[in-house]
């Protein structure tokens, strides 16, 4: 166990001013949930924006309004190397989930298989994933999916300040969700975010959430306690702590289709007040540090041309897992903050097995096996981005020399 100076794999930080907004905004009750709402709408020039009480809340939201709109259709086509919340939700709404493999050039969808898998008649909606903040091709696949009447569902959870040719990433296919979540772009402790358009799709959903709970004072509390401890313990110089306590599950990707489904507490609607501006800035400083790494050597697990991405983590594509290991092992060491992403591909989570749709994803298990992600966040410093990169070209030297 390492004592002293760790950097957190992602991180948002919280001041103690924005805890401070976030209790106020409870006298406030749902009208700083509003306010949140109305901001969202006007910043992404949207009809409709919903909050939730997790990304995966507000996804499951979603594919419960596409599937009263189109019953005959059971199947959600997602990309087999995402976030375990993904497939839980799709679980949690009453669908079937559909794995289709990825291309480890681009970590977007394979475009060959995904031609296959739209085949059937059977897929509801296909989810774009701009997975560690790297806009997928949502274009590409809204004109497949069309042909065969599937909607496309934009997975910006990790992507929130993301642009793509002067558009915002979340307005670029019918329907979008973004996480308030630890380790995502903006993170108010918890929390998720829909964004829709002008179709069918906005009203449906309207209705759903209109059925859901508020999240009470039980949770404002949960939340202020966890708000609390992030604004101390993020700190590089106090991040080993948290991550000394295993019974904390920091880093631990679990399967679990039971979470809650609510609409977000007025404490994280308070938690983030001014954060177009916070976004900014996060987005500056991420893009800063990954430009740097990018000129150091390190070479990112995908190309980001034609797009302003708001990357929450820097994806790196290894020889292979025993090289990732080692690399994971020394970054412990010097506490660099380079981690594992998901354990495994989705066609790989047992809890599913016997429950998917389709056939092996060789690729996204090969992804699984050899990614690692690199800290950019703003609280990682040059010298620490010195130490990262060196970590990088001693490993790749090592592997030439063997
Ligand atoms: C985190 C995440 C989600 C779910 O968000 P939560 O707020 O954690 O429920 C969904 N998709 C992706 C790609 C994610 O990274």
């Amino acid at each position: 166990m390492r004592i002293g100076r760790t950097l957190p794999p992602a991180a948002a930080p919280l001041s103690v001013q924005e805890v401070l907004s976030g209790v106020a905004a409870l006298f406030a009750g749902k009208r700083a949930v509003e306010r949140f709402e109305a901001e969202l709408r006007q910043h992404y020039a949207v009809p409709h924006a919903f909050l939730l009480s997790s990304g995966q809340a507000a996804l499951a939201v979603i594919l419960t309004a596409l599937k009263r709109d189109r019953p005959g259709r059971d199947e959600v086509l997602i990309p087999a190397y995402t976030c375990y919340s993904v497939p839980a939700a799709v679980v949690r709404a009453g669908l079937r989930v559909r794995p289709c493999d990825i291309d480890p050039r681009t970590l977007d969808f394979d475009w060959e298989r995904l031609e296959e898998a739209l085949q059937g008649g059977r897929v509801l909606c296909a989810v774009a994933t701009h997975l560690f903040g790297v806009p997928a091709d949502v274009g590409r696949l809204k004109a497949a999916a069309a042909r065969y009447g599937v909607a496309v569902v934009e997975d910006a959870a990790q992507a929130m300040g993301g642009e793509v040719n002067g558009s915002k990433v979340g307005t670029l296919g019918d329907v979008a969700l973004f996480s308030l979540g630890r380790g995502k772009g903006l993170c108010t402790v918890s929390g998720g975010i829909i964004l829709a358009g002008s179709g069918p799709v906005g009203s449906a959903i309207e209705n759903i959430v209109a059925t859901l709970p508020r999240e009470g004072w039980g949770d404002a509390l949960k939340a202020l306690c966890y708000a609390l401890a992030l604004v101390v313990l993020v700190r590089p110089s106090l991040f080993w702590l948290p991550r000394a306590l295993p019974f904390l599950g920091l880093g631990e990707t679990v399967f679990n289709p039971g979470f809650a489904l609510k609409r977000l507490g007025a404490f994280q609607a308070g938690l983030a007040r001014g954060w177009r501006e916070k976004l900014l800035r996060l987005r500056e400083a991420r893009l800063r540090h990954a430009t740097f790494l990018e000129r150091a050597g390190v070479a990112a697990a995908v190309p980001l041309h034609g797009a302003v991405p708001d990357l929450v983590r820097f994806p790196v594509l290894v020889g292979d897992p025993a090289q990732r290991a080692r690399l994971i092992e020394m970054s412990a060491e010097q506490g660099l903050g380079v981690a594992a992403v998901y354990p495994e591909a989705v066609t790989r989570i047992p809890e599913l097995q016997g429950a998917l749709a389709g056939g092996a994803a060789p690729q996204a298990e090969q992804v699984a096996r050899r990614i690692v992600s690199l800290p950019v966040h703003p609280l990682v410093t040059q010298r620490d981005l010195e130490r990262i990169a060196a970590l990088f070209r001693a490993e790749q030297g090592e592997q030439k020399g063997r």
